[in-house]
């Protein structure tokens, strides 16, 4: 089994730029794009693809979509950066929207994913220290096997993946990893008192879309409750409707107490990530102790109050549930030998890939490229299938049509 790949000279043109003169950390699919609307993106020859991946979820709304473009746009003419050494008139405005569109206190802006999480960190600790008063440098957060929560040296200190860690060292101490989806072993680090916090990912996306068990969320949240412990929830993938409601967490109905979000609060249009919590543990960090040039900046403040507008007017954590339910079913009707399981939420889905070649999964990706979706596994055997929400039920059968010829492929 060898697929053969498409690929015309100019898209190789550019691959060789990129593996001449740009690091190799990324291993990309060979598909070089230049334009994308909605569901749809096309590569420099003009082929058009449905995308199955929608940029690690950024793209729940659809590539380039007009409202958010406008947004961008009128704001990039307008006003684009103060830094945090003046006010804007864009900040405040978000600051409003976003606490009060998910029901927080408070918002602290930042940039990527990872810098969410390291801010979800430090405020978790500041609160471990001067609220819940544990002694000073023995505060510990909980992790979970598997996470990925993005790649700074902080983060990679608690990843269970040896490939984010090799030689990267000396760690970063305080971190207690245990299993994902296993309540009795988290109860069990919870009787440590200087526990601060429990950083968890409600579905594990890079894991290969890990859905844990019903109630385990809940569950969690009840025994954090219980030990005076933070629960932090990293919605960075899966929150902003990606998973059939707004956040994952509200499967369950928990609140987290620490909320991180990013990738799809722009849209995709540039990094704009999130924290959100109450007072309590907000109003532990003062001026100087934290912060960023970019974040909070008006035009990522604008491109983000319109974003998460669109995410309601469009009612796309709906259409995520029902689309999500039709999709699963329609792959676990196909009966292919070669997926031993479809798993996930809403929109947020993977197969896992049954085959004797380990490289079957990433094979069929090509295929699927060459047949005109574009996906990519993870942690080798797992394909994740995650469209921008504002796919249509139409769409979902013709892109299940092109999986199921493409699975032809691993005969
Ligand atoms: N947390 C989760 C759950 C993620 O999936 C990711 C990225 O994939 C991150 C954090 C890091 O986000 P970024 O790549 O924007 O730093």
């Amino acid at each position: 089994m060898q697929t053969t790949i498409d690929m015309s000279s100019t898209s190789q043109y550019y691959l060789e730029l990129e593996e001449q003169y740009g690091a190799h950390n990324y291993h990309p699919l060979p598909v070089v794009l230049n334009r994308g609307k909605g569901v749809h993106v096309w590569d420099v020859d003009g082929k058009q693809y449905y995308d199955f991946l929608s940029g690690y979820s950024a793209v729940n709304q659809g590539h380039c979509h007009p409202k958010i473009v406008q947004a961008l746009t009128e704001q990039a003419q307008q006003l684009t950066l103060t830094s945090r050494a003046f006010h804007s008139d864009q900040l405040g405005e978000f600051t409003k929207f976003i606490t009060q569109y998910f029901g927080y206190d408070k918002v602290l802006p930042m940039n990527t994913g990872v810098e969410a999480v390291e801010t979800g960190i430090k405020l978790c600790r500041k609160w471990g220290y001067e609220v819940k008063g544990i002694p000073a440098g023995k505060a510990k957060i909980i992790v979970c096997e598997g996470n990925f929560h993005g790649r700074t040296s902080t983060v990679i200190s608690f990843s269970s993946d040896p490939a984010a860690r090799k030689n990267f060292g000396p760690f970063m101490p305080g971190f207690e990893i245990i299993p994902y989806n296993d309540s009795e072993a988290l109860a069990m680090s919870l009787t440590d008192k200087n526990v601060a916090g429990f950083l968890i990912e409600p579905i594990q996306g890079e894991a290969g879309v890990l859905v844990p068990d019903e109630g385990y969320l809940a569950k969690a949240k009840q025994l954090c409750e219980q030990a005076n412990v933070l629960f932090i929830a990293d919605e960075i993938q899966t929150g902003l409707a990606r998973t059939g409601k707004m956040l994952a967490c509200d499967h369950e109905g928990v609140r987290p107490d620490i909320l991180l979000l990013g990738k799809a609060l722009s849209g995709g249009m540039l990094p704009v990530s999130a924290v959100l919590c109450d007072d309590e543990i907000m109003m532990t960090i003062k001026p100087g102790e934290h912060g960023s040039t970019y974040g909070g900046n008006p035009l990522a403040c604008k491109v983000a109050m319109t974003a998460l507008q669109v995410l309601k007017d469009e009612q796309m954590a709906e259409n995520a549930a029902v689309l999500g339910e039709l999709l699963r079913n329609e792959l676990r009707k196909l009966q292919s030998p070669y997926i031993s399981l479809v798993r996930g939420k809403g929109l947020l889905n993977a197969i896992v890939i049954k085959h004797e070649n380990k490289d079957a999964a990433w094979e069929l990706c090509l295929q699927l490229k060459n047949m005109g979706l574009l996906a990519k596994p993870t942690h080798g055997d797992k394909i994740r299938f995650a469209p921008p929400l504002v796919i249509t039920k139409e769409q979902i059968l013709d892109c299940v049509k092109i999986i199921s010829n493409s699975l032809a492929v691993l005969d």
